[in-house]
């Protein structure tokens, strides 16, 4: 199957030069970033706040321009594409619904206008239409005559992800959908995305900051801090063996039953304090709080690297080798 969405070295942002003899201080937001992505795909991009998944999520969407790097939608440059196509290929699900939604008008007004305008029906067929969606996302159609303020934290979250579905996108980019809501919720919305996408065969880019969550229904993921990927791979693969101090301590938040032959205390990852000193690209982003750090990891290049020459698990930590259960090993 061919890849929908390729990005090649994607970054935003910039480098700030102090001086001519200083060397270029870290000022992107999302830097380098890799991704491939096919139809019926679920990428989890994860983080913690900071980490560059919004400004990623809005370059994705072509709502941002790219300082450097290239996206292809569909083997063309996102760019080539007119607004109107792009908002039918590609729809962003903000991460704040009461601002993404009108408050003065009520829900119903809100989706029989997204209907209509993308897809071209009739007033009657969208009359017909809106309340079985709306059933399909467990949504009441009575909410249909209220207001946005009217609404629970959850039910906003679900009338803007159907205004976005009512588009009948290939590719979905949901900004951290589940951080307002309650583990119930959140497997709610999850069986949602999930049955959506193997019904249309559609593909989507999930955001969230907790990594237990989120990579069970995933196919992929990247861990993403200070607007650098530092590990990518297979979601299986990578909560399995993870290869980066970062996304194990992530990973070790989760209480366990058992510890995992890779696991390391929390407080093993992370230096006691934080060491002092600005991140001078190209250090890995990671190294003022890793407690692995050694003098190499600064001001040197921390690419992404495979970690197997038969898979795409790749980590950006150059002493990946030397820690346990490290995949090669
Ligand atoms: S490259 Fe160095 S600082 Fe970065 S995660 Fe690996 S060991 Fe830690």
């Amino acid at each position: 199957m061919t890849d929908i969405l390729e990005v090649r070295g994607l970054s935003y942002g910039h480098s700030e030069q102090r001086s001519v003899f200083q060397k270029a201080r870290e000022g992107f937001q999302v830097r380098d970033f890799h991704l491939s992505l096919r139809a019926g795909d679920m990428h989890a991009l994860i983080g913690e706040s900071g980490a560059g998944k919004s400004t990623l999520a809005r370059l994705l969407a072509g709502a941002l321009k790219p300082a450097e790097g290239l996206i292809l939608w569909r083997g063309r440059p996102l760019t080539s594409y007119s607004l109107r196509e792009r908002a039918r290929g590609i729809q962003l699900v903000m991460q704040d619904a009461t601002e993404a939604l009108h408050a003065r008008r009520t829900v119903g007004e809100q989706l029989r206008e997204v209907a209509r305008v993308t897809r071209g029906l009739s007033p009657s067929q969208v009359r017909d239409m809106i309340p079985q969606r709306c059933l399909e996302l467990h949504l009441d159609p009575l909410l249909l005559e209220r207001f946005p303020h009217e609404l629970s934290g959850g039910q906003r979250q679900r009338v803007n992800l159907l205004r976005a579905l009512l588009c009948e996108p290939e590719l979905l980019i949901c900004d951290e959908p589940l951080s307002a809501l309650d583990r119930l919720h959140q497997v709610e919305l999850l069986e949602i995305l999930q049955e959506w996408r193997q019904r249309t065969g559609g593909a989507i880019v999930l955001i969230a900051h907790d990594v237990n969550v989120v990579a069970q229904w995933s196919d992929a993921v990247s861990l993403l801090y200070q607007g650098r990927c530092l590990e990518q791979g297979p979601s299986k693969a990578v909560l399995q063996r993870p290869q980066h101090p970062y996304t194990r301590w992530l990973l070790s938040a989760q209480p366990r039953l058992y510890r995992p032959a890779w696991a390391l205390a929390r407080s093993e990852l992370v230096s006691r304090e934080e060491r002092p000193g600005v991140v001078v690209y190209p250090s890995c982003p990671w190294v003022k709080r890793c407690a692995l750090a050694e003098p190499a990891c600064w001001g040197q290049e921390s690419r992404l690297k495979r970690q197997d020459v038969d898979s795409s698990h790749q980590s950006a930590c150059i002493r990946s080798e030397d820690l346990p259960w490290h995949v090669g090993s």
